[in-house]
């Protein structure tokens, strides 16, 4: 842990013994970063703890699916110096691809499209990272910007737990969630102090930075995407129909949840008129 920072004493996050003394021991401190401002913050704040050569910084990319810009965003918003892997899906297929061939959007219940093309791609990266850089003597620790304030499940989870299915032959891996309990205020607060800004699809009106068309999103913010990715709400609004399932669990096609209509406009590159 890197001492003497000028910003530790004001530190708004408690830091669990255990990942103290796992930090201590110069195990690899992974920053899961989705592009998005609790991301962005977290970043901030443990980059102020930890010593550089410990971090790491670690993106599963959605392609088309997530908002233009954001691979950019992190590596413009993330310290010199601390590498930046990226978890892309084995098979290469997009999440539209994949939604296709299920016949299904995920739902909330079944969120295929987390653990598919998220949690699985970045574990599998993580493991090898830790296999090519033993000097981290199998020492992880998985930072999420999950806070609890932001849902009912999130408010349950941990903040800090032994990671069961990734520990295994000497590897000891943990989840920690350093901004468990910050308000969305004091995220935007932090990377405003921090002289950063948020990905620029917050400004252009967007509450939550997933997919740019989550199946977990708000009306409002559905609404929104459709207005700023028209090409994509379109093809979003034509799988709706092919496969006969909805994006939001209400069942309501894309066109009567947004208010924003689907057909193919003129100048839209993937309508071809
Ligand atoms: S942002 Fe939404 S749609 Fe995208 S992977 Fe996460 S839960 Fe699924």
């Amino acid at each position: 842990m890197s001492g003497g920072s000028p910003h530790r004493r004001r530190l708004p996050i408690p830091v669990p013994p255990e990942c103290r003394e796992l930090i201590a021991r110069g195990g690899l401190v992974v920053l899961n970063h989705s592009g998005g401002k609790d991301s962005q913050c977290m970043t901030i704040l443990l980059s102020r703890i930890v010593a550089r050569e410990q971090l790491l910084v670690v993106h599963a990319p959605l392609g088309e699916a997530e908002w233009p810009g954001t691979i950019e965003h992190i590596e413009k918003t993330i310290p010199d110096g601390v590498p930046l892997i990226l978890a892309p899906l084995a098979s290469g297929k997009t999440l539209l691809q994949r939604i296709e061939e299920r016949g299904r959007f995920p739902s909330a219940s079944a969120r295929w499209c987390t653990s598919d093309f998220k949690r699985s791609p970045i574990e599998r990266e993580l493991r090898r990272y830790l296999k090519a850089h033993p000097r981290f003597g199998n020492l992880l620790v998985s930072a999420m910007g999950m806070r609890a304030s932001e849902s009912p499940a999130r408010s349950k989870r941990p903040a800090w737990r032994r990671n069961v299915r990734n520990c295994k032959a000497g590897r000891d891996w943990f989840d920690w969630l350093p901004i468990h309990a910050l308000e969305t205020d004091d995220v935007f607060r932090i990377i405003r102090e921090a002289g950063q800004s948020p990905h620029w699809a917050y400004a252009a009106g967007m509450s939550r930075l997933s997919c740019s068309f989550c199946i977990l999103a708000s009306r409002t913010d559905l609404s929104r995407a459709a207005e700023l990715r028209p090409a994509l709400y379109r093809r979003y609004a034509a799988l709706e129909k092919r496969i006969d399932h909805t994006l939001s669990p209400s069942r309501m096609p894309l066109p009567e949840l947004t208010g924003v209509p689907a057909a193919p406009g003129r100048g839209d590159p993937e309508s071809g008129l």
